[in-house]
């Protein structure tokens, strides 16, 4: 296994619409090696949840684990959302952001088609933070990042803030 370089905001790379994965390939050694080296890097992190984007991978797939044991992972493959309700509100940050945390609004609760990492066709009903996170995780197959939510202004100070940051670490 290994740890892969994440893109951070505002790499244009992050931008990308995601194309679906063949099912053929899900079973391959190369792509469960891909969805290992995504948990290690995702745990190592650390974080709930990762998108193939944030890897440079533009394919639609992410990898999710919101235990606090980190024991409960999940890969969701080609989801797609066929339901939702309700609405609510969670600090939210991002590995591809980080140290920037905002307030965004979701569905409460979500039904999401996918495949799992056998290639089976799985359809899941949830809501809370698992939810967020499959919403989260699919903006970025999207293209999109949570700070696209807040206003103009605030987004600027988000990128300033991460220049200096980068800055200060250089
Ligand atoms: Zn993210």
């Amino acid at each position: 296994m290994a740890l892969l370089p994440i893109l951070e905001f505002p790499d244009p790379r992050l931008r990308t619409k995601a194309a679906p994965v063949d099912p053929a390939e899900v079973t391959t050694p190369g792509f469960q090696t891909l969805l290992d080296d995504m948990f290690q890097t995702m745990y190592d992190a650390p974080g709930i949840g990762l998108a193939a984007s944030q890897v440079d991978v533009h394919k639609r797939f992410m990898v999710i684990d919101i235990s606090e044991e980190k024991n409960l992972p999940q890969v969701f493959i080609n989801p797609e959302i066929t339901a939702h309700d309700g609405g609510q509100v969670y600090q939210e940050g991002c590995l591809s952001v980080p140290g920037i945390f905002a307030d965004v609004t979701r569905a409460d609760t979500i039904t999401v088609r996918y495949l799992d990492r056998q290639g089976q066709s799985q359809e899941l009903t949830t809501g809370g933070l698992l939810a967020v996170c499959i919403q989260h995780e699919m903006d970025h197959l999207e293209g999109k990042l949570f700070i696209d939510y807040l206003s103009p202004l605030k987004r600027e100070m988000v990128r300033k803030k991460l220049a200096k940051q980068r800055k200060h670490v250089a």
